[in-house]
């Protein structure tokens, strides 16, 4: 049950109201050492409930760590695609809705000039793909130092579509953060493998 896992009510009510009568079973492997702070490298194909896997513990550590005073974001996820993107940044408003948390989205394909609009609205969790957040980085309208947990969704999606290098620049400059977790279809592949160990530190390993 979702109230065995220590999160916070409102995102319990908020499970209950999307029609979540129990945590799928990624959920139940990875919230646990999620919140406390490990890192998780999961092999979490779409349909798992992979989302509110990392979601939740994502928006209980920020419930857990109020900011005193408004600045960057916090919780970054990246996801290879814009429908992806647009699907994760759904969710994570219908989890936090009973919170105060601020939720945003930015991607390619949209008009630029209202990306900065969103980065204005004190977010406290950004889904994002990696090429148009480059460019926010490169033009300095988007900071990652106040980044403390990163999330890379469908990795093996990301690599397949030439982002790696862009996802390592970006991790590079989200350097000061706590948490890492990566999320992917398969862990199978070289590719992967060397991308999981230069991103994660000690990873708790699982798998839908
Ligand atoms: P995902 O694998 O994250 O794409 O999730 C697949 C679908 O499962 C989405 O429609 C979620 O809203 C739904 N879902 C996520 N967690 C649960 C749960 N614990 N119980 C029932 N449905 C869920």
């Amino acid at each position: 049950m979702f109230d065995e896992l220590d999160l916070d009510d409102a995102l319990v009510s908020a499970c209950k109201e999307l029609g979540y009568k129990k945590p799928t079973g990624i959920q139940q492997q990875v919230i646990p050492p999620a919140m406390d702070a490990r890192d998780i490298l999961a092999s979490a194909p779409t349909g798992t409930g992979k989302t509110a896997a990392f979601l939740l513990p994502a928006s209980q550590f920020l419930l857990d760590n109020p900011r005193r005073d408004p600045g960057a974001c916090r919780v970054l996820v990246l996801t290879p695609t814009r429908e992806l993107a647009i699907q994760v940044y759904e969710q994570a408003i219908a989890l936090t809705r009973f919170t105060k948390l601020n939720c945003g989205v930015i991607t390619g394909g949209i008009n630029y000039g209202t990306d900065k609009d969103t980065l204005e609205q004190n977010l406290d969790i950004l889904v994002a793909t990696p090429g148009r957040l480059f460019e926010h980085i490169e033009n300095e309208s988007f900071d990652c130092r106040e980044i403390e947990i990163l999330i890379l969704d469908e990795a093996d999606r990301m690599l397949d579509m030439g982002f790696s290098s862009i996802v390592n620049q970006i991790a590079a400059e989200a350097r000061w953060r706590k948490q890492t977790l990566l999320f992917s279809a398969t862990l199978e592949g070289a590719g992967i493998a060397r991308f999981a160990r230069d991103i994660l530190k000690d990873p708790v390993e699982v798998s839908a």
